[in-house]
């Protein structure tokens, strides 16, 4: 394998309902500068059936090329399917490093073609830069328990491969009318040779809460001290407009369910406003919360680490204070 073989950078894009995932225009943003770096071309494989009109967005979003695979059996996302068609691909135009969404079906795809290629897969990369005249990737991502961030490298094979979680890089503004190069390819799959049918779609009749997507995070932690003091922060949420937030050791304790939880092991969450009340600073937690816009800390000890990552900290005890705040906002937002 030679490496000069391989050229480009690539952003799958993931696509559901004819809708692009917000996380693929975000790698677009980030494969935009490792491409201008290397000077060369930001590519965008886009599978799927009836998705040529998507190609527009990806173009808006930074790309230079879109490969597309067009074709029913794309109608749903399988690993078999997809990953044949991106094993195809890769294999035909070789790029240097290929981006994936740390999404359910990201995850799937990424994995599954990294034991094919055979090459390397940093999983849940928070930054990521290249060398400029080696093409080396360098993917970094919280290690050991998130007391450490590792940066890795894949030396030895190509393409390089990382995925990367949703809210942690920045989409470009779309560039009305931009466009590029259309790349149309086709793979002979036939449904019969199919190991898997999508047989029925249930979908979930409980509305989840989605803290990543909510512009005020109330979080709360052990410091409220059980269950029913945690309802504290369910009423500060709600006269907020906010979601509730929480820490991994209120999720274990079983006071809230786990999409709720932010941190290395939860949601990254970037909202306008983050609350962290009663919640120590462990760096698993900060890492899903330090790119919020105003954080402000409750806590009532005053050497909390917390501190150290807030815009705004109030020491104190929660149960004195979440009911002044709420009595306060309620005034004011009346
Ligand atoms: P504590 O550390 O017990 O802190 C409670 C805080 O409340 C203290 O600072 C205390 O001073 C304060 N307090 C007490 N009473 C009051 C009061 N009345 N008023 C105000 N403040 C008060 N954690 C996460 O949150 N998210 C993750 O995704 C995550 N992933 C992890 C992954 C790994 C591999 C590991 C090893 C750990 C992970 N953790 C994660 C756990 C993390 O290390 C911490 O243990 C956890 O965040 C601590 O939760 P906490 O701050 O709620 O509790």
């Amino acid at each position: 394998m030679s490496f000069e073989d391989y050229r480009g950078v690539w952003v799958f894009i993931e696509e559901k309902e004819g809708k692009i995932a917000p996380v693929s225009l975000e790698l677009l943003g980030a494969g935009r500068k490792l491409a201008d770096k290397r000077k060369v071309e930001l590519g965008g494989v886009l599978i799927g059936d009836g998705v040529k009109n998507l190609a527009s967005t990806v173009f808006e979003y930074g790309a230079d090329t879109v490969y597309i695979y067009d074709q029913p059996i794309f109608k749903l996302y399988r690993t078999e399917s997809f990953m044949k068609a991106l094993l195809h691909c890769s294999e035909k135009h070789k790029p240097e490093i290929i981006l994936y969404g740390a999404t359910s079906t990201g995850k799937d795809l990424a994995s599954a073609v990294a034991t094919d290629l055979p090459t390397g897969l940093t999983a849940d990369t928070t930054e990521l830069d290249v060398e400029e005249d080696t093409g080396l990737l360098l993917a970094s991502r919280p290690a050991f328990g998130g007391n450490i961030m590792a940066t890795i490298l894949c030396k030895k094979y190509r393409p390089q491969m990382a995925t990367v979680r949703p809210k942690v890089m920045k989409a470009l503004s779309p560039e009305a009318g931009k466009t590029g190069t259309v790349v149309e390819e086709y793979i002979d799959l036939r449904e019969e040779n199919m190991r898997t049918k999508v047989l029925e779609i249930v979908r979930e009749t409980t509305k989840k809460v989605r803290i990543d997507e909510a512009d005020i995070v109330v979080a709360g932690g052990k410091g409220l001290g059980s269950a029913e003091g945690f309802k504290l922060i369910h009423q500060l949420a709600d006269t907020l407009g906010g979601v509730v937030g929480a820490s991994r050791d209120v999720v274990e304790a079983g006071w809230i369910e786990h999409h709720h939880q932010v941190g290395q092991t939860g949601v990254t969450v970037t909202p306008k406003i983050y609350f962290a009340i009663g919640i120590s600073g462990a760096i698993q937690h900060i890492v899903g919360m330090k790119n919020a816009g105003l954080i402000i800390a409750i806590n009532k000890d005053p050497d909390a680490a917390i501190f150290q990552s807030c815009h705004y900290g109030i020491v104190g005890d929660a149960f004195e204070i979440i009911p002044l705040m709420v009595q306060e906002f309620k005034k004011e937002l009346v």
